[in-house]
């Protein structure tokens, strides 16, 4: 027999954590916060007591909403962290970034380095024991270094898919199934949503590119620092553009990680060709905007970093010189961040934050005359991926996590024939 303890990602997206109890042994698989932004912002903790015992922690992908609470665990349970390599070093990079923007994290600079120096790298396919829990990751085709867990606990057979992407992309070649399980644990993001085909979106966001260059503008590229700019980087390279195409902020950094680990990605040569192929912005930010140009910058919900600037700088040239530029987004923006504000209502808040007081002031909202985007190259399965993909694992039993809908998502599945619960944070499932 084994527990399956939801302590956070249940009928939300964000601080993804999933306990399993087996054999006298606690694995926890993910650990992660509930942030406003990919690369900035935090929002919320899964739910922890000071009594549980935990005997090792799987840490799936990098993303914080993943990841980011793995330093407050490994103080307070003094747990072995496994994930891939990449992942290790992903990590350290996104939380010790949110921690410099956030400093009411509940872990020092110290915990994070003793969590980093917890984690033991392990390679996909290669099954580890923790008493009578044997765990092995594959490949999840989310961003470089994402797992699927496979765990054998409690006589079962579980996977838990964390994020992942079935398809094939530029970056990956698309996640593992792991088979004939009793149990699946499954990611919801675009449960009853489906993605158009990545050539059409290419396509359109190629179209757009090319029309904002030839009219002298410039084109940014608000983006996520892990897997988007990357993916986004290997896109326009494919197209040849003869203009400059910068890259600004933290996807500068995950992009020479990610070079580092070339057995995680589908094309590292590719990749490499794609990376070189960018212009890194130095001091003077105003290069980029001065000619036309392709700009990348984090954060791609616009809450800070570069884009930011650049977003400001665009709209200041269209105002004084009456140049139109275009913002594009390639990923999904929650409600009310910067990039939402955009998108709907063509303007932005420039926020003083107040981590001590968990208030944000917000200033006077700021029009924008840019030309807005949209053109989403996701790296979550969309619809039918995620049917296929659990229709391949044929499962016993489906747990619907890290979703807007996973009650409607297992109400779909249920009406499919399947065993499907859509959880609640603080749910236990005994199998
Ligand atoms: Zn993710
Ligand atoms: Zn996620």
């Amino acid at each position: 027999m084994a527990k399956i303890s939801i302590l956070g990602a249940g009928q939300e997206v964000g601080r993804s954590a999933i306990m399993l109890n087996g054999g006298g042994k606690t694995l926890l698989m993910d650990a992660g916060i509930k942030v406003r932004d990919q690369d900035l912002g935090v929002t919320g903790f899964p739910n922890f007591s000071h009594n549980m015992k935990i005997d090792a922690t799987l840490v799936c992908h990098a993303h914080l909403d993943h990841s980011g609470y793995f330093p407050f665990i490994n103080k307070e349970f003094h747990c072995p962290i496994f994930g891939t390599t990449p992942t290790q070093s992903l990590v350290e990079l996104l939380i010790n970034d949110a921690k410099k923007v956030d400093p009411t994290l509940p872990f020092g600079r110290d915990d994070i380095e003793s969590a980093y120096n917890s984690f033991i790298g392990i390679p996909y396919g290669l099954e580890h024991t923790i008493g009578d829990i044997r765990f092995t990751l594959h490949d999840a085709g989310h961003i470089p270094g994402s797992a699927i867990a496979e765990v054998k606990i409690g006589g079962k057979r579980i996977a838990y898919t964390s994020d992942f992407k079935y398809e094939e992309t530029r970056l990956h070649t698309g996640a593992k199934v792991v088979a004939d399980v009793d149990v699946l644990i499954t990611e919801s993001t675009y449960a009853r949503r489906e993605h158009r085909s990545r050539k059409d979106v290419e396509h359109e966001m190629i179209k757009t590119v090319k029309k904002t260059l030839h009219e002298g503008g410039n084109v940014l590229f608000p983006t996520f620092a892990v897997g988007r700019t990357q993916e986004l980087a290997m896109v326009l390279k494919a197209y040849n553009f003869n203009v400059p195409i910068y890259i600004d902020g933290m996807g500068r950094t995950a992009s020479e990680i990610i070079l580092n680990y070339p057995r995680y990605i589908k094309n590292p040569g590719e990749l490499k060709a794609a990376i070189n192929n960018l212009i890194a912005v130095g001091k003077d930010k105003t290069i980029p905007t001065r000619k036309p140009s392709i700009i990348i910058a984090t954060s791609g919900m616009m809450e800070g970093g570069p884009a930011l600037t650049y977003l400001l700088a665009l709209d200041k040239k269209l105002k004084e010189q009456e140049q139109q530029s275009s913002v594009v987004f390639t990923g999904y923006c929650v409600e009310e961040t910067n990039g939402w504000f955009l998108q709907n209502k063509q303007m932005i808040y420039l926020k003083e934050r107040n981590f001590k007081h968990k208030k944000e002031k917000k200033a006077k909202p700021i029009q924008i005359g840019l030309s807005i985007h949209n053109h989403h190259l996701s790296a979550h399965a969309g619809e039918h991926e995620l049917y296929d993909y659990i229709e391949k694992a044929s499962p016993d039993k489906v747990i619907c996590v890290h979703g807007d809908d996973t009650p409607g998502f297992a109400a779909d599945l249920q009406e499919k024939g399947y065993n499907a619960v859509a959880p609640k944070n603080g749910e236990i499932i005994e199998i």
